[in-house]
Formats: structure tokens, C-alpha cells, sequence
């Protein structure tokens, strides 16, 4: 059996065995079979030392329960390390961060507790998946959709609580902005409900964000002061139609003036919706369909020049830059807001085209929703964002799993440019392949995420250079005042030590709070660079 580190094996044992007498033998696990399950399928550290590994696992069914593990753990200094469904590919999977922790897994706890259909809001345990929610709206004939991220089997709770993101609409595309009132375990198993929820027989915990004093929900989001075992969150009413579009221009220059039209539509609520820059003529290899042979031969052109680029773009129809829009709500609005948005372009940029993509009116058939192509939008779950990094045609051999480094920029043109340049030269003084095309995402309303993703190999040579390259982006990123919102926890020392303002005073705060919360340190140690005292390295 393994072992947390500094634990001895039979005081491991004892607890393994009180663990049972709580949730049921059957609902720990020690052995390295079941262990596997909790194994971080996409680590940039597999088959490493490094790799974090889970010593056990243990699955409660009720909070009640959460809490009798919590206590077990402090009696016995356990590091435990709580997942709601432990689908975050990419962002650690269902692995600990502090190797040895036993995982609290509470796939479980799975019921849809409340969902009110004229306030739009449910209350969901941790276990709720977004096809969970997705199938009960549709079975119940709800007038509701759900914001999902792109692969539909992760959690609301889990993926909320680590600043995830999703598609349709403001305010419901930031998972965790979209929540409304919580219940979390203390790591030394006290219950606390956070907002209306504190006040005993409340008739708005889901509807009414702050209750009375200080909203300390924040805490538990990508921290480790509790484990959060309810969670409110707002749906979005079931719009009437659905109108897509794609705003394209066809100079390198022109994002500027694209930039700032998209501005006032996003700035004024006209246009709500997630969206990226896309760049036809920038577009790489990193995740789509190689250019065709010249594009190909013209990007890999040292030192190719926008004016190239536009060449080749008149020659073959392709665009500089694209910007797609979204509209949810009646038939006559997203066409009037199409008709506005177009105006406002057209003004900025006369020779601007435009396409009309999908129009789409509610609620779909069965048959309609599955032949929807951006399901993500629509807020319908699935898994067709696995195709990333696939073997396909282009890709005789898939790769091993992928992580992302999200660097976030001001929403403009320069900055978009500025991150370009920045990241090219970078590349080509570090000699790794170019990434540099990596293209901007509005999850936030009011910043760009720039998304860039790298492969994860079989090979421990290959990931060694992946994760220098990534520290060295960290630091050169936050030189540029640029932060990530979110890392693999590989990354989560790197990342938290870039957050530095007035000698790390964050971090402190932090720790001071994971202090007072959990002395003993047992929960999720390490969870976004924050540690408790005894694992911090002479840091007091
Ligand atoms: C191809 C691909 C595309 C992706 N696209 C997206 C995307 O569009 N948007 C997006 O946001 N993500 C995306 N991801 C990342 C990830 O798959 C999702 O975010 C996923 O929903 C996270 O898994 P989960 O919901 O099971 O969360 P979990 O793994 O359960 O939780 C994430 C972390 O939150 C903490 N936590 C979880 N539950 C609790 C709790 N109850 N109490 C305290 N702490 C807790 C833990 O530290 C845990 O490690 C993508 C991944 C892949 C592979």
C-alpha cells in the first residue's frame, strides 16, 4: 500500500480502517489498479519521480460523511485531496497536487437538488456532471439551458471552483461568476452556507448572491480552506432564437480598428457571447488542419512579413482576422443586433465582409441538437472536443495528452500584437517550435485569454523541454504585466510566484487564511501554490 510521505504505514492503516468503518470498505481504494483511476492521464510528468500520485482514495456519499473524513484526517494528519468529478484534463485530471494525498472523491454525491425554472437556478452536489443537468432539463421539458465547458462530462461544482469557462452567453460563461451560494466543509469538518444560505429556511440562497458581510465564496475557488459539497449556480432561460455570424477583414492592420468596433459590442452588452480572433492566414499546425502546401511553406518562412501573408490571402479568398458573433434571444432581436453589429464594423472598416452562420430557432428535437456542430454555444454537452490532439489523418500518431498556458491580455489590438511579437522572438532565442500563433479567446468580458497548447509525450526527454519552455512563458509573460488564470499543478509554484506585488502579499494573505482554516495542513496541500506552514520550504 502507499503511503503519504511522513506518515508511518500502520498509523496509515488505522485510518484507512476508520475510513472504511465511514463510507464502506468498498469505497476506499489502496490498491495500484483502482489508484490508476486517480492518475493524471494527461501529466506533463508521466512515469516521472515527479508525477503526483494518490496513496488512496475514499468516496463519501453525504456531507455528513465528508465531515467524518475531514475529521479522521486531522486526527491522523492525513493529506486529503477532494474532487468533484476529477475530469480536469489538461489542469491535473484527478490527481493530487502533494503527491501521497488521499483523493476525496465525490463523484457520489450526485443529486440535483433544487432547479427552479422561473428563477433559473439550480443547487447541484459535486458529482453532477454537465450531461447530468443537460438530460434532466431535457427530460423534465425545461425552458433552460446550462453553460458548458467543452468536454460535457466534468462537473458544475468542480469546474467552477477552478475558474472554468464555456460558451453561451454572459453571465453564465464564467462558471464560477455564474455560481450563487455554496455549502463547504471546513477542513476541520465544520458546515458552513455561504450568502442566503446562512440564514436558516432562506427562499433566495440560489437567486441572491451575498447575504449579509463579507462574500467569502472566493476562498474556495482554485484554494484549499474547504470542500465544497452544495453549489447554486444560474441557468440560462431558454432563449427564443439563435443567430451566429463571422465578421472578416482582410489586412494585417485591420485588427485595430476591428478591435475597437468589437469593443463597443462588447462593451455596451450588444454582443454577449464567448468568442476568439481567428487568423485563416495565421493558422498554424498547433490543433486543426495543416495549411495547404504554400500557406504551409509561407509560415514557416523565417521572418514572413504581414504583406506576404495578405498576398496569398487576396490570391485564395482567406481572411486576415475573424471575429465570430453570437446572439441569444427573440427572432427580431439577434437579427437586429446582427444588422447593428454589421453597422458598427462597416463603419470602422468599409471593404469588412461578413458570413451568416447558423440561425436557429427553440427548443431542437432530439435529432436537431445532436446535428448541431458548435454544441458548446447552445450549451449542449458532449465530447467532441477530444478530437485535440487525436490521430487523424494529418496526425498519424496521437498525442498523449495536452495541458494549456493561458496568458491574459488587455482586449485590444496592440496587446493581441504586442503578445505576438513578444512570444516569436522568444521562441526562435529559445529554439522550440512556434507556438506564437497561439490566438486570443474572450471567456472573460473584459480580457483575452491567449491560449496556447502544448502536447504531452511519452517521451520524459520531450516533456522536460515542454516544462522549461512553459516557466520560461510564465516569467516572460508576467514581465509584460500579462498573468495565467489557471495551471497545471506542475505550473502552480511558477504561476503563484509571479503574483509578487509588495513582496508575494497575496500569497501571505493566502496562507494566513489556509493557517487559520486548516492548521494541520490536510487539505489539498500545494492547490495553486498555496502550502501549508510545514510544507512551505522555511517560508514561514
Ligand atoms: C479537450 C479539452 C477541452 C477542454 N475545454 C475546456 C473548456 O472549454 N472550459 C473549461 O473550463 N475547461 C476545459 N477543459 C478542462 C477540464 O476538462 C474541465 O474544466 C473539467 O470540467 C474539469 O473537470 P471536473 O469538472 O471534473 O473538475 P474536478 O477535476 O472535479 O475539479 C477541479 C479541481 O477543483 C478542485 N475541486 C473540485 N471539487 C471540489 C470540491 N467539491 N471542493 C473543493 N475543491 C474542489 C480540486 O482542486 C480539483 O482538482 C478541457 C479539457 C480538455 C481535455
Amino acid at each position: 500500500m502507499r503511503v503519504p510521505h511522513g506518515i508511518d504505514s500502520k498509523a496509515f492503516s488505522a485510518a484507512v480502517r476508520e475510513l472504511e468503518g465511514i463510507v464502506g470498505q468498498q469505497w476506499v481504494f489502496t490498491s495500484e489498479e483502482d489508484l490508476y483511476l486517480y492518475r493524471d492521464a494527461y501529466s506533463p510528468f508521466w512515469g516521472e519521480p515527479e508525477e503526483r500520485l494518490a496513496s488512496a482514495a475514499v468516496s463519501p456519499e453525504s456531507v455528513e460523511q465528508v465531515q467524518a473524513i475531514l475529521r479522521i484526517a486531522n486526527a491522523h494528519k492525513i493529506p486529503i485531496y477532494p474532487i468533484s468529478t476529477g475530469r480536469n484534463l489538461g489542469y491535473g485530471g484527478a490527481a493530487p497536487v502533494y503527491s501521497g494525498s488521499v483523493v476525496l472523491d465525490l463523484k457520489r454525491m450526485n443529486r440535483i437538488l433544487e432547479i427552479d425554472e422561473q428563477a433559473a437556478s439550480c443547487l447541484v452536489e459535486p458529482g453532477v456532471s454537465y450531461f447530468d443537468l443537460y438530460r434532466h432539463i431535457r427530460a423534465n421539458k425545461l425552458k433552460l439551458w446550462i453553460d458548458c465547458p467543452d468536454p460535457g462530462w466534468g462537473s458544475l461544482v468542480g469546474n467552477a471552483l477552478d475558474h472554468g469557462n464555456g460558451y453561451t452567453m454572459n453571465p453564465f460563461r464564467d462558471h464560477f461568476g455564474a455560481h450563487c451560494g455554496m455549502e463547504v466543509v471546513l477542513a476541520n469538518g465544520d458546515l458552513v452556507r455561504t450568502g442566503m444560505g446562512a440564514l436558516p429556511g432562506a427562499k433566495t440562497w440560489q437567486q441572491s448572491r451575498y447575504g449579509f458581510g463579507p462574500d467569502v465564496d472566493g476562498i474556495f475557488s482554485q484554494g484549499n480552506s474547504g470542500v465544497v459539497t452544495k453549489m447554486g449556480f444560474w441557468l440560462m432561460a431558454e432563449p427564443e432564437a439563435y443567430l451566429a455570424g463571422t465578421v472578416m477583414v482582410s489586412r494585417h492592420a485591420d485588427l485595430v480598428p476591428l478591435m475597437k468596433a468589437f469593443s463597443v459590442l462588447n462593451n455596451t452588452n450588444a454582443m454577449m457571447a464567448t468568442t476568439r480572433i481567428g487568423s485563416p492566414l495565421q493558422l498554424g499546425r498547433v490543433f486543426g488542419v495543416p495549411p495547404e502546401p504554400e500557406h504551409a511553406a509561407l509560415l514557416d518562412k523565417p521572418g514572413v512579413t504581414p504583406d506576404e501573408l495578405e498576398a496569398y490571402g487576396r490570391k485564395n479568398d482567406l481572411p486576415y482576422w475573424t471575429i465570430d458573433l453570437k446572439f441569444y434571444g427573440g427572432t427580431e432581436v439577434v437579427e437586429a443586433q446582427w444588422t447593428y453589429a454589421m453597422r458598427v464594423f462597416k463603419s470602422a472598416i468599409p471593404d469588412v465582409q461578413f458570413t451568416k452562420g447558423d440561425r436557429l430557432t427553440f427548443p431542437l428535437t432530439d435529432a436537431q441538437a445532436e446535428a448541431v456542430q458548435d454544441k458548446a454555444s447552445l450549451g449542449i454537452p458532449s465530447l467532441g472536443a477530444f478530437f485535440v490532439g487525436a490521430r487523424s489523418p494529418n496526425k498519424p500518431v496521437g498525442s498523449h495528452g495536452h495541458f494549456w498556458l493561458s496568458p491574459i491580455l488587455p482586449l485590444s489590438a496592440e496587446a493581441v500584437l504586442e503578445a505576438q511579437k513578444v512570444f516569436a522572438g522568444a521562441f526562435r532565442e529559445w529554439g522550440v517550435a512556434p507556438l506564437y500563433r497561439a490566438l486570443p479567446q474572450l471567456y472573460s468580458p473584459r480580457a483575452f485569454y491567449l491560449l496556447f497548447g502544448f502536447e504531452v509525450s511519452e517521451d520524459p526527454a520531450v516533456n522536460h523541454k515542454t516544462r522549461e519552455t512553459v516557466r520560461r512563458m510564465i516569467k516572460l509573460a508576467a514581465e509584460h504585466g500579462w498573468g495565467e488564470y489557471r495551471t497545471a499543478p506542475a505550473f502552480m509554484d511558477d504561476v503563484m510566484n509571479v503574483y509578487s506585488y509588495n513582496n508575494h502579499a497575496l500569497r501571505g494573505l493566502h496562507e494566513r487564511i489556509k493557517d487559520a482554516l486548516d492548521p494541520n495542513g490536510i487539505l489539498a496541500a500545494g492547490r495553486c501554490g498555496i502550502w501549508p506552514k510545514h510544507l512551505r520550504n522555511g517560508r514561514s
